[in-house]
């Protein structure tokens, strides 16, 4: 027992793994021609960014797809092809990161913050009450949690709201085996260093809809030259919009493609990999005295690229010691009930721009929220040390409390 006590993890909660060789041959090639810019192509050649969008659409099943400079300007571009204007109220959760909120307000329109639940998704029961105060939903899939998607979909259908679906979280994640970002009209997802690709920055749009498509092309800045995409609307459809839609700027390149496509190809064995780490820390912290785990419903097929649990009631002193007793011995907690936001973590009450009545409900759910990632630079009994040390410090707290 003393040696599993004295035990110290010595990993880097926010280490990567190296780009698969393919990729780095991909880039060398694109590097060695020097035609980075999408739409710079010799004749006949497709570009790393067509075969990309074209491959995406293919692994999500979608008709359309659209990569970007970043996730948050997918989500940008989204909320600009549905119509949101400024002033307008748009819907979304209050547990999420900031990029969410800052696409509203870049855009003008406001927030309205939808609660979450002790299952970590948006509440559902709180979206219908709200779901007549705006006309479109951003639905966030906060740390890959999914929600019970037909019943989100009768509701916004009945009430006439379009659905943006912010999947940052769930690329490669399914809901009774639809894939995520195939419920609402369009979907975003981030290609971040610490999402589940990584090429620095990037992002990628979906949808089914011709008219949301092209407008999204069109604004993300094709410069009429959207007969080059591979996944994109006939031109025929683009006629409808292109003298009406601004360009906004927020294409990816042909370097940021030809890396991402080899990762593309790797996610369903990289998904496997990341749940097979989450399977061991939660495992290991089920049972813990003090400490929920947030129990993930079958439907869901999620990513465990991170993993959180809940301290319910414990108070704010409590929490830290947990938090500086972990970090102690290795172990990087993130906690979303700070007073102030501490890098990427942040909730509501930190973005002052989008004023709001404080939602109790969500107050105590993110008031004991841990939250950890799990690089896929950690191994198993890496992810096993790291619970067992979770374990010992929550339970030495809750006993001395
Ligand atoms: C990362 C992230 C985004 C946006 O992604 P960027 O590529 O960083 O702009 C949006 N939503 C959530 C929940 C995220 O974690």
């Amino acid at each position: 027992m003393t040696e599993v006590y004295s035990e110290k993890f010595g990993g880097n909660f926010t280490q990567q793994e190296p780009l698969p060789e393919a990729a780095l041959e991909a880039a060398m090639a694109v590097l060695r021609h020097g035609r980075l810019h999408r739409y710079n192509l010799t004749p006949g050649e497709a570009g790393e960014v067509a075969l990309l969008e074209q491959e995406f659409a293919a692994f999500v099943g979608a008709k359309f797809c659209l990569a970007t400079s970043s996730g948050g300007s997918a989500i940008g571009l989204a909320l600009r092809a549905v119509g949101v204007k400024p002033g307008d109220r748009v819907l979304t959760n209050a547990f999420t990161l900031a990029p969410v909120p800052g696409a509203i307000a870049a855009l003008g329109a406001e927030p309205v913050f939808v609660e979450v639940t002790e299952d970590l998704v948006i509440d559902l029961d709180d979206l219908a009450a709200k779901a007549g105060e705006a006309g479109v939903l951003l639905l966030s899939h906060m740390r890959g949690h999914i929600c019970d998607m037909e019943r989100l979909m009768q509701i916004c259908d009945a009430a006439n709201v379009t659905v943006v679906e912010d999947c940052a979280h769930t690329m490669g994640a399914r809901w009774n085996g639809v894939p995520s970002g195939r419920h609402g009209a369009v979907a975003c997802y981030s290609t971040q260093t610490y999402k589940h690709m990584n090429s620095g920055e990037g992002g990628l749009l979906v949808s089914d809809d011709e008219d949301i498509a092209a407008k999204a092309v069109l604004l993300s800045g094709s410069y009429m030259l959207y007969e080059r995409h591979l996944a994109a609307p006939s031109p025929e459809v683009f006629a409808r919009h292109r003298m009406e839609t601004p360009n906004i700027s927020g294409r990816m390149d042909n370097l940021r493609a030809a890396i991402l496509r080899p990762q593309l190809a790797e996610l369903p064995r990289q998904i496997e990999r990341w749940n097979a780490r989450y399977r061991v820390v939660e495992e290991e912290l089920r049972g813990t005295p003090g400490l929920t785990v947030v129990e993930r419903p079958e439907a869901e097929h999620f990513v465990g690229s991170s993993i959180q649990f809940l301290l319910k009631g414990w108070s704010a002193e409590a929490v830290q010691g947990v938090i500086a007793r972990c970090l102690r011995r290795g172990v990087e907690l993130k906690w979303f009930g700070g007073a102030d936001p501490v890098g990427f973590t942040s909730r509501y009450q930190h973005w002052r721009y989008a004023k709001t009545a404080p939602l109790a409900r969500s107050d105590a759910i993110l008031a004991g929220l841990m939250d950890m990632r799990l690089p896929l630079t950690f191994s198993l009994e890496d992810c096993g040390q790291i619970a067992r040390i979770i374990r010992a410090e929550v339970g030495a707290v809750y006993q001395a409390g």
